[in-house]
């Protein structure tokens, strides 16, 4: 029979220590933490050998009484919180007395500490958890923890250290991470005898990231400040220009507190969905605040994860938040630094080479309106405003808030442009007689309403002149000096899914006259069961037909009925792989192959109006120059490119 018994004090103490002290980068965290509580303005950490050897964190905070010191080393100790009731708000990062109890444990260490009330500093120190000496010292206010030779007494634990170079990396991260949320404090951090940074402590994010981060990080952000009800959230997200291969540049905070949160994460990414190119991620220094009661952040050891009370709420915040940065300002400053430049700046070919066709990449237009919303926005250094178009103004920053804005009013008519109505072949028209054609195949609510009116010296843009179609997929059109050419899929799909985004919730799908039934997989079935209130909000109202079916009613506007099939197959496919996946997300891809199956295709063949009319649209910049997929919807060359290509031009 197994003897069961309590387990000696030592031995327990280890195990527990074990939970918040896994390696170097917890010690520093923890030490950071605390002072950071403690009121600092000014902390210096420095590491030697990884911060295996000794790790130091210096603070000028409130220091520790005299009399406390032996009692913050016990396990539970803490002046951070007295009661039960503490729990459902805390508003200190620290709160479960554990950490220096913890780290004690498993390493030497020294605290020497001064409050302002005291003549003294008293010089503390443990090893191993045992108390060696306490003897008075002196210093300024504020409090210096050095620890050295952590799991000195745990082999075991040692064994699973990396490198130093490995460890000194996961220090930098979390001093970095700290940094960055207090930007009111100023951090030092020292490797290995060499100082790798020095924050400003002035209280501007932008300084702290100019310090801490790359430059180049630092000069491709926009700011986020949002506001809904009792939340917010703030700081900095990056251009979409900027993506980046990993996500390894996005630092998420709740209350200044760090954290790791696939919720955040999720939101981020599905708001930069369709404004920058796929398998690039977006970076971020984002700090949400909301009432302490409406986040745990007791369900994590180390606190690196909290839970939010209504996530969806989260969710939504910083999905709008960033939407809301990235529209405002500026995406197609992305196409602009792709091809403008390259082309205004293309060496002169040799001989040879001048016969084959555009040595300079066409540049990609920005609709006017886009340009109009930059110019509102701070100017982004290494952008190419020169370029920019202020010809007209549609800004389609207050639209897209409105269209975010899922709460607001009911937009009746989700009627998407063109109308699918003549597919037949059209004789060749006058070219006014294809403006009013155009202007009548226009659609109306939501997206054509009357244009915000803007600064009085925006000129007219000239006319769009239709010029035809190439391998009945590129609209090509005309503009004042400029050829412009445009994917019509990729063009109405962006169209069609902001008008789903728009009228998400509010519009009816169009009922069938016969159901369709659909054969699904059981856990396909599952899934759009579970998710049935989501599809019905977006227009596809599906009910369980029993067995392995389900039947699908209504279908969104625009989604021609023999699709209907297809379209609840692809989104069922997707909802039962992407089951955990954050509703926000889920619900943007659901629009996203609900306006690829409506849009029309390259190779259908559409009527001359109809493709004006999506030029038209596209280029009032009433949506992002990109497809839901982040692909570019047009390209544009001028009359001076042409003339070069064709010699007719120095
Ligand atoms: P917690 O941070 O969860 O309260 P810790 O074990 O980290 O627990 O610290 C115990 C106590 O020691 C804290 O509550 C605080 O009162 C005190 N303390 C620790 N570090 C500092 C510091 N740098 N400055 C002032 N007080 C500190
Ligand atoms: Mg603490």
């Amino acid at each position: 029979m197994a003897v069961i018994h309590v387990l000696d004090k030592h031995t327990a103490e280890l195990i527990a220590a074990g939970e918040v002290v896994e390696r170097p980068s917890s010690v520093v965290k923890e030490l950071v933490e605390n002072s950071i509580d403690a009121g600092s303005t000014a902390i210096a950490v420095e590491i030697t050998h990884g911060g295996v050897e000794s790790i130091s964190v210096t603070d000028n905070g409130s220091g520790i009484e005299a009399e406390y010191i032996a009692t913050a080393f016990i396990r539970h100790a803490t002046s951070k919180i007295a009661r039960e009731e503490d729990l459902t708000a805390i508003g200190t990062l620290g709160f479960r007395g554990e950490a220096l109890a913890s780290i004690a444990a498993v390493a030497r260490v020294d605290l020497l500490t001064r409050t302002a009330d005291d003549e003294y500093a008293c010089l503390y120190r443990q090893a191993g958890g045992q108390e060696l000496s306490a003897a008075a010292a002196a210093r300024s206010v504020g409090t210096t923890i050095t620890v050295r030779d952590l799991f000195y007494n745990v082999p075991a634990r040692m064994k699973f250290l990396k490198k130093d170079s490995s460890e000194g990396n996961y220090v930098a991260d979390v001093v970095l991470k700290q940094a960055l949320a207090h930007p009111e404090i100023a951090f030092r951090f020292v490797r290995e005898g060499k100082e790798q940074f020095v924050t400003p402590g002035d209280g501007e994010l932008k300084s702290a990231i100019y310090a801490a981060l790359t430059r180049d990080f630092a000069k491709n952000l926009l700011p986020v400040d949002y506001r809904q009800g009792v939340l917010s959230a703030e700081g900095f997200v990056t251009a979409p220009i900027a993506g980046r291969g990993s996500r390894s540049m996005q630092f998420f905070y709740v209350n200044g507190r760090t954290v790791e949160d696939r919720t955040m994460m999720a939101a981020l990414e599905t708001a930069y969905k369709g404004l920058s190119m796929q398998g690039r991620f977006p970076g971020c220094v984002l700090n949400v605040k909301m009432p302490l009661e409406k986040v745990d952040v007791n369900v994590h050891p180390a606190k690196t994860e909290v839970r939010f009370a209504n996530t969806a709420e989260v969710f939504d915040l910083v999905y709008k938040a960033v939407k809301s940065a990235v529209t405002r300002t500026d995406a197609p400053q992305k196409s602009l630094d792709l091809s403008g430049t390259a082309a205004a700046t293309a060496e002169p070919l040799p001989q040879t080479a001048q016969l084959q066709m555009p040595a300079a990449a066409p540049s990609i237009i920005v609709p006017a309106a886009a340009a109009a919303a930059v110019r509102t926005a701070a100017p982004l250094s290494g952008g190419a405003p020169g370029l920019l178009r202020q010809d007209s103004a549609v800004p389609y920053e207050t639209r897209r808030s409105r269209m975010l804005d899922i709460e607001k009013t009911p937009q009746e008519d989700a009627a998407a442009a063109p109308p699918a109505a003549e597919k037949s072949a059209q004789p060749l028209k006058s070219q006014s007689a294809l403006q009013q054609e155009a202007a009548a195949a226009a659609p109306t609510a939501p997206l054509a309403e009357a244009p915000q009116p803007l600064a009085e010296a925006a000129a007219q843009p000239a006319p769009l002149v239709y010029v035809g179609e190439a391998f009945r997929t590129y609209i090509i059109a005309e503009r004042g000096d400029e050829l412009i050419l445009i994917d019509k899929h990729a063009a109405h799909e962006r169209i069609l899914y902001e008008k789903l985004v728009a009228g998400y919730g509010k519009v009816a799908g169009q009922m069938l006259l016969a159901p369709v039934s659909v054969t699904l997989s059981a856990a396909e079935k599952n899934a759009v069961l579970a998710d049935a209130r989501l599809l019905c909000d977006a227009g596809l109202e599906i009910d369980d037909f029993g067995g392995a079916s389900v039947l699908v009613r209504t279908v969104p506007a625009n989604v021609p009925t023999e699709s209907a099939a297809r379209l609840v197959e692809e989104i069922a496919a997707r909802l039962a792989a992407g089951i955990r996946d954050p509703r926000g997300a889920k619900t943007d891809w659901v629009l996203h192959s609900i306006a690829c199956r409506a849009a029309i295709k390259g190779g259908d063949h559409d009527p001359a109006p109809t493709l004006l009319a999506l030029a038209q649209q596209i280029l009032d910049g009433v949506v992002p120059p990109f497809c839901p997929h982040g692909r570019p919807v047009l390209i544009h060359l001028t009359q001076k490119e042409l003339e070069k290509q064709f010699g007719r031009r120095e």
